[in-house]
This record gives C-alpha cells, sequence and structure tokens, in this order.
C-alpha cells in the first residue's frame, strides 16, 4: 500500500541539474535568475485512495561577493509534501530550506544534503498516508 516505487533516483536526479545547471551557468554567466526545479521524490497512497506527493525543489542563486571577486552561483533545497486528499485537515508539511551550497561544490554532497531533507519529509508523507483518512479527490 505504501509503494515508493515510483521514487525516481533522486540522487541521480539531483546531481544532474547540478551538471545542467553548471553548463547554463557557463553559456550565459550575465544572468542572474533561473526558474527553480521541481522534481517528485515520491508518492505514497492514502487510506482513502488519496495521493501524499513529495516534492524536492532546487533553487539556483546567484550572489555578490565583492567588487573584486566574481559573483558566486549557489544551490539550495527544500523538501515538501501534499495531501491531495480531499478535506484533508493536515495536508501540507515543509521542511526548512538546505543549507546554501555553492554551485561548484562537490555535487554529490550537495545531493547527500538534499536527500537528508526528502527523507524526512517522505517519513511524514508515509505516517500521513497511513492516517489520513481524507478520500481522493475525484474533480466532481
Ligand atoms: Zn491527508
Amino acid at each position: 500500500m505504501f509503494s515508493t516505487s515510483t521514487a525516481p533516483d533522486l540522487a541521480e536526479t539531483v546531481t544532474e541539474a547540478i551538471r545542467a545547471h553548471r553548463d547554463h551557468v557557463a553559456a550565459d554567466n550575465r544572468r542572474s535568475y533561473w526558474p527553480s526545479i521541481e522534481e517528485t521524490a515520491g508518492r505514497f497512497s492514502t487510506i482513502g485512495e488519496a495521493v501524499v506527493e513529495v516534492e524536492l525543489r532546487i533553487r539556483f542563486g546567484k550572489r555578490y561577493v565583492s567588487y573584486d571577486k566574481d559573483d558566486e552561483y549557489t544551490i539550495a533545497f527544500t523538501a515538501s509534501a501534499r495531501c491531495t486528499g480531499h478535506g484533508c485537515t493536515d495536508p501540507r508539511h515543509q521542511q526548512p530550506a538546505t543549507d546554501t551550497f555553492l554551485l561548484d561544490d562537490d555535487a554529490d554532497k550537495s545531493a547527500a544534503a538534499a536527500l537528508l531533507s526528502v527523507a524526512a519529509v517522505r517519513k511524514w508523507a508515509q505516517t500521513h498516508a497511513g492516517t489520513c483518512r481524507a478520500l481522493r479527490y475525484d474533480g466532481r
């Protein structure tokens, strides 16, 4: 019932997103804003057959250091969960954002922090799925 089989290999997804963003920055380093990326990080079915979705938001940034230094490119992660149950009394959960990492930091280490945050949210989602009695919203 509490299937995690739809969860992608998140570590790989995150490290790939970091590498792709390094390419973007290399190609256009004057841009100061990039949209954040949202990745599905898990999906749980509740007793009432509603779905609790776990999401990881990857936020890219750029920050000024000093007049004689290059700007720093940053990355931070926020994991959250949302229950789609109709009438759910506690449908949202969010971890505080992770530390801000530099884009050039070891991608595996940055990804590890993201995964830690996701693990905490997945735990909430799984517990919520096991107790939430809200019914699946069928659009009618
Ligand atoms: Zn719920």
